[in-house]
């Protein structure tokens, strides 16, 4: 079965790259966006680590990627915009300019030291949402911790519910399957004790997740430094990261409410956007676009894949986005991604982002 999901998974992105190769070399992609703007997603912006498991790779994009997405939606006439100033150029019906957009998640350190010094170059403004449980430090990263222990380890013992059971973790398929196992365990289980116990495992292997979490991330004082920089934006992207469609009322609107709290205190301003943890379609829903209006925002995004029609949207809080993919780093695959006809044919073009 989890093999089977591995084939799946490489025949998507076979699939993908064929797709969006067909549409580069087709000349469609050389046609004007569709839509109104398009919304970036990035996760890490570092050098290539061709070491890391395929999962998370795609979460990584060189910083020289970056720059040539950039300069491609310039050759293409797009106008860069901070991220909450879209939903009102949007709703002016005299405005026909078309934009993109740039957010990163989760508060990654390498976003200071790779991502910024490109959109500095480039006058790019750029939002980062901050888990407020990373930056504080409370709050592990499961799928990092994972990423670290198959780095590790030639095999892992797991019980993922019917008992424990030794997993290899050798070979570079080895370790896909791995994380896509331990990535189903978390999306299908009480997400909190399935971190729990993904904490506990690696605690017991001589990995701190908190230590991990202090590596990889900004922390409050970080983030403070990184918000004066004209450019940047913080914004919300909720305490702990769970999937907010599995959690209570109460724990959705705390979750939001709290992480905006500790923004403001971190940046000295409200923030003006949020981004739902996951984001894909599994992960969002009407309740969840209600409860971030309802905490007073004018723009959240999910990772639905897509671009943004030119139109006054009456839900401005839930906006797609379109994930920048590490498999997928090079220019023709974002003329191809801003051709529009990619969501048309395929679904998510990218790795289901955090
Ligand atoms: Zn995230």
């Amino acid at each position: 079965m989890i093999p089977g999901i591995t084939f799946k998974r490489f025949m998507r992105h076979t699939l993908i790259r064929t797709g969006l190769e067909a549409i580069a070399l087709s000349g469609l992609s050389r046609r004007r966006l569709p839509g109104g703007a398009i919304i970036f997603t990035l996760h890490h912006v570092r050098p290539d680590r061709p070491e890391l498991s395929k999962p998370n790779r795609l979460l990584s994009v060189t910083p020289a990627f970056l720059d040539e997405t950039i300069r491609t939606c310039r050759d293409l006439g797009l106008l860069p915009i901070p991220l909450e100033k879209l939903p009102a150029r949007l709703c002016d019906p005299a405005d026909e300019n078309r934009y993109f957009a740039f957010t990163l998640d989760d508060g990654y350190r390498n976003n200071a030291e790779f991502a910024a010094p490109v959109f500095r170059r480039h006058g790019v403004p750029y939002t980062i949402f901050v888990t407020s449980g990373f930056a504080a430090r409370t709050h592990s990263i499961w799928w990092e911790t994972v990423e670290a222990l198959l780095s590790r380890h030639e095999e892992i013992e797991f019980d993922f519910g019917s008992g424990p059971c030794t997993i290899p973790t050798r070979t570079a398929l080895q370790k896909t399957v791995a994380i896509d196992r331990f990535s189903k365990f978390v999306q299908t289980s009480d997400e909190d004790a399935a971190v729990r116990q993904i904490d506990k495992l690696a605690t017991g292997l001589g990995l701190d997740p908190l230590d991990l979490v202090s590596r990889l991330t900004m922390n409050e004082k970080e983030l403070a430094v990184l918000a004066t920089d004209p450019l940047a934006s913080l914004g919300a992207h909720t305490v702990s990261h769970v999937n907010l469609t599995r959690v209570g009322e109460d724990r959705l609107r705390q979750e939001i409410v709290e992480s905006t709290r500790a923004v403001e205190t971190i940046s000295g301003k409200k923030p003006q956007s949020f981004a739902y943890p996951y984001g894909f379609a599994e992960a969002v829903g009407e309740r969840e676009f209600a409860a971030a209006l309802e905490a007073g925002y004018e723009i959240a995004v999910t990772n639905r894949p897509g671009l943004i029609s030119r139109e006054c949207t009456k839900k401005p809080t839930s906006f797609n986005r379109v994930s920048l993919n590490g498999d997928y780093q090079k220019a023709r695959y974002v003329r191809a991604l801003l051709s529009g006809i990619p969501f048309k044919l395929a679904g998510q073009p990218a790795a289901r982002p955090a």
